[in-house]
């Protein structure tokens, strides 16, 4: 069995991080499974690469590939500087409708974490990732449309607005909270996990915020009346339903961790409850997430590209080589994912690692981003 998966090398430290995962995957493949099956990684351009080959950052090539397709990787894309350009990952998030964001934390003996207990942190975060205010309705103070924006509130509506604001809207729908919300719950129920925590401001935004909290509930009562519980009447092999206000979700995700297990929220919070959540458990180096459609599945580093390190062979491939056992999760390929992560974590155990690792660890020994790929795909 072969199956086709698109790549994006990435900038910055995108195209060492692709050249040090790439070989992982393909080995443990083929230690799980011989010559049986395989990988056939095509490459698409985005980003820098892109623009020196084709003038454009974001080609339609590119887009028109991944419109038809159903499982690519990513490294991480810089967003070009300057008034007028788009985040591409974002661009790519609206234009695919890549409205789930996933991303597991899960936590590897050894870490060095600033929590106490990260050993008990084993949680999926389903970010919502088309609306909320990354739906990029937004204007600058003093522009035009403010202005017009703000006449009208006063005008039409009898709301005040300081006339020298930026002004940015927050759409939240019923389609775009049940989908995102849906999934979380296709996946609780397949994976057997306890709970499905929604996550929201409701208190304070209760038509947006409030209604994805809602919203969330309907589909729970609706489409998964047998597989789903309350709160206050736990049953044997039924997932909980339960919800947090995002504030207290921070705490409670650092002092009881072990009472939440999948996590379903809306955009801006679920943007920083992923990073606040890898950070206990090594940062971002290794958390590996996925952006998906209907379509398709879209695995990337989480990081940045990390202009810093860049072309140094310093940076952690550790992020896209998760990602890519995530991949391999997705499509059943388990036991080559499992021999990755098995892989990962005697590096970690052993300290074996790259610097980002290394600094925070006792008597580690620090490697390259060549060598931690070839250490984990031995
Ligand atoms: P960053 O993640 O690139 O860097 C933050 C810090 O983490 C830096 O100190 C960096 O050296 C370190 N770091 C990041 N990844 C690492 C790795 N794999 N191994 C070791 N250290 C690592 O974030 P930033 O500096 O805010 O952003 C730089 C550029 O990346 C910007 O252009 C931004 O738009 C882009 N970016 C892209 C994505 C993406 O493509 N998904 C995500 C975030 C930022």
């Amino acid at each position: 069995m072969q199956k086709t998966v698109y790549f994006i090398e990435g900038d910055g430290i995108g195209k060492e991080v692709w050249a040090a995962a790439r070989p992982v995957l393909t080995a443990a493949i083929e230690k799980a499974y011989g010559k049986e099956r395989s990988l056939e990684f095509e490459e698409l351009l985005a980003g820098e690469k892109a623009f020196n080959e084709t003038g454009e950052y974001l080609p339609q090539d590119t887009l028109t590939a991944l419109q038809n397709a159903e499982l690519a990787i990513k490294g991480p894309l810089m967003t070009p500087v300057g008034k007028g350009f788009r985040s591409l990952n974002v661009t790519m998030r609206q234009t695919l409708d890549l409205y789930a964001c996933i991303r597991p934390i899960r936590y590897y003996d050894g870490i060095v974490s600033p929590v106490k207990r990260p050993d008990l942190v084993d949680m999926v975060v389903f970010r919502e990732n088309t609306e909320d205010v990354y739906a990029g309705i937004e204007f600058e103070s003093g522009s035009d449309e403010a202005k017009r924006l703000i006449a009208f509130f006063r005008d039409e509506l009898g709301v005040t607005v300081d006339p020298t604001a930026g002004v940015g809207l927050k759409p939240i729908t019923p389609n775009g909270s049940k989908r995102l919300v849906r999934k979380a719950l296709e996946f609780a129920v397949a994976q057997g996990k306890p709970s499905v925590t929604l996550v929201h401001k409701g208190n304070i935004m209760k038509y947006t915020e409030g209604g994805f909290r809602q919203w969330g509930y309907d589909v729970a009562s609706e489409e998964f009346a047998g597989q789903t519980t309350t709160e206050d009447a736990p049953a044997e092999g039924k997932v909980v339903v339960k919800d947090r206000i995002a504030d207290a979700m921070f705490q409670e995700a650092l002092i009881r961790p072990e009472q939440y297990s999948v996590l379903a929220t809306t955009n801006l919070n679920g943007d920083y409850l992923s990073d606040a959540l890898a950070a206990q458990v090594g940062g971002l180096g290794l958390a590996p997430g996925v952006n998906m459609s209907d379509k398709l599945a879209f695995f990337e580093a989480t990081h940045g590209t990390a202009p810093t390190i860049a072309g140094k062979d310093m940076a952690n491939p550790g992020s896209l080589i998760l990602s890519g056992a995530m991949m391999l999760e997705h499509i059943g390929w388990t036991e080559a994912a499992d021999s990755i992560h098995a892989a990962v974590s005697k590096a970690i155990s052993e300290k074996t690692v790259t610097c980002d690792l290394a600094s925070q660890m006792e008597g580690a020994k620090t490697i390259g981003c060549k060598a931690f790929g070839e250490l984990v795909g031995s």
